[in-house]
């Protein structure tokens, strides 16, 4: 076993989803590469968060996870500046909503690019920097990579693909004791949701206030999820306790599915 705090990498991990499991993971003990592209502020806000309320130590890297060296660099981040990496949350995403008559081949390419591929690019990365050691890879998924929604015909596919990619991950990965889960959360108010509930209410005329009961009265509990429930599940994963949870996809969305 490698000296010093485990290690995790969470790409856009300065903002949103990704802050609540930068967050977590700190938490729970881990050192942590958070990656960011084009949102510095929220990047620094939340590094210099985890630097006040833990003694995790955090490094920014900056790039696009749709190319290849993204990963690469993430991963040679953890290794030089903490020895060792334990935990790659593939978190970064992006939303393209629209119906299928109005979407572009270039809004689909994108999701594709950053959601599909994001990941794979990552779990390449992670897999060979874990190396004999193992670790854990969990993948940010979606409740609309296990149900189709409408105006999702770019995202919801990349997403479905998401899941599809960390089960051959979990099958191929299983005996060099790395374990690949999926969490798919249900909506959450970030950027990206109040983005598209804001596009949403100038179609519909619905002002967004009514969207977000509509939203929340789906729920069992009543409450819309927040980041931080993400944050709490991932670090449940990377734990020593999830060692025999691999191959799974765990809806983070206050039971709006059931399965
Ligand atoms: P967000 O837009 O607030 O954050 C997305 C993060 O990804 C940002 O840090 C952004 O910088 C980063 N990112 C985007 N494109 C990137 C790229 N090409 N390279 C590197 N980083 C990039 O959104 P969020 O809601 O926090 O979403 C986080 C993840 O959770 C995404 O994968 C999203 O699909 C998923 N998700 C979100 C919700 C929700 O309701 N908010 C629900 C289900 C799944």
């Amino acid at each position: 076993m490698a000296a010093g705090n485990p290690v995790a990498v969470v790409t856009g991990g300065g903002r949103g989803i990704g802050a609540g499991i930068s967050t977590a993971l700190a938490r729970h003990g881990f050192d942590a590469v958070i990656g960011w592209t084009s949102d510095e502020d929220s990047a620094v806000k939340t590094a210099a968060r985890i630097g006040e309320t833990t003694s995790a130590r955090t490094l920014l890297v900056r790039g696009d996870v749709a190319d290849e060296q993204t990963s690469k660099d993430l991963a040679a981040a953890a290794l030089a500046e903490f020895g060792r990496l334990d935990c790659w949350v593939n978190n970064a995403g992006y939303m393209a909503a629209g119906s299928i008559l109005e979407l572009t081949g270039d809004q689909v390419r994108r999701c594709f690019e950053i959601n599909l591929l994001g990941t794979f690019y990552g779990i390449q990365s992670a897999a060979a920097a874990m190396g004999e050691a193992g670790g854990r890879i969990v993948n940010i998924s979606s409740e609309a990579g296990i149900r189709a929604w409408p105006l999702y015909g770019a995202y919801a596919p990349s997403k479905f693909a998401q899941i599809g990619l960390g089960q051959v991950a979990a099958l191929e990965l299983g005996r060099r004791g790395i374990t690949v889960n999926t969490v798919c959360p249900g909506i959450i108010e970030t950027d990206m949701v109040l983005d598209k509930w804001a596009a949403e209410s100038a179609v519909t005329q619905t002002p967004v206030a009514d969207i977000r009961a509509a939203v929340t009265a789906e729920t069992l509990t009543g409450a819309l999820c927040t980041p931080e429930d993400v944050g709490d599940a991932v670090a449940w994963l990377a734990s020593a306790s999830a060692g025999s949870v691999t191959g799974q996809s765990i809806c983070v969305n206050a039971g709006v599915t059931l399965h």
